[in-house]
């Protein structure tokens, strides 16, 4: 296999879990997979693994922003971000469905049990749910300039105080009141 990324042919077959074959490029540390060998380990892998919600250990991703080709069939790799926490893109090939990943990112992914859930990463619900995150980081950070951390970390606390009390309504229209004890 050539690799994608450095272009050398010094790729080595390697097992990234006890079934799953794939192929490493011994430069820049990336991994093939192709579609047929993924789908394979799927089908005797089992249930999908519960996500993590944080990964305890920190990984040194190599991402590589820039357009590769794919190694078995030549087409251009489409990239998906992935979302969930992990701030990388997998690379995707739209004709043969292997699968590129740049150094560590097999290991970031296996760290928050998402391994197991690749395929759906190029789904449009998955990348809709990617872009949702998005959205909702940018508004946080807009907020918090907005307000000032010291208080926008207060109305978070009072507004989940409110939307989990059982008068959510009597207090909301307690509070936007300008004088609520005049009738
Ligand atoms: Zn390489
Ligand atoms: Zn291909």
């Amino acid at each position: 296999m050539q690799c994608p990324v450095c272009k050398t042919k010094r790729c080595s077959p390697v097992e990234l879990e006890e079934g799953l074959r794939a192929s490493a490029c011994e430069t820049c540390g990336g991994r093939w997979i192709s579609h047929e060998d993924y789908s394979a380990w799927l089908k005797h892998h089992g249930a999908t693994l519960p996500e993590k919600p944080f990964s305890e250990v920190e990984f040194d991703v190599g991402d590589v922003q820039e357009a590769k080709l794919c190694p078995d069939c030549q087409r251009i790799l489409l990239k998906y971000k992935v979302g969930h926490g992990l701030d990388f893109f997998v690379d995707h090939c739209p004709g043969c469905g292997g699968v590129w990943l740049d150094r560590n990112e097999w290991q970031a992914l296996q760290g928050k049990n998402l391994h197991d859930e690749i395929h759906r990463i190029f789904s449009t619900s998955w990348q809709r749910q990617v872009r949702g995150e998005q959205m909702a980081a940018k508004l946080d950070q807009a907020y918090a300039r907005r307000f000032g951390q010291e208080s926008y970390a207060k109305v978070k606390e009072v507004r989940q105080w409110i939307q989990e009390h059982p008068q959510k309504r009597a207090l909301l229209a307690f509070l936007s009141d300008d004088n609520p004890y005049k009738i």
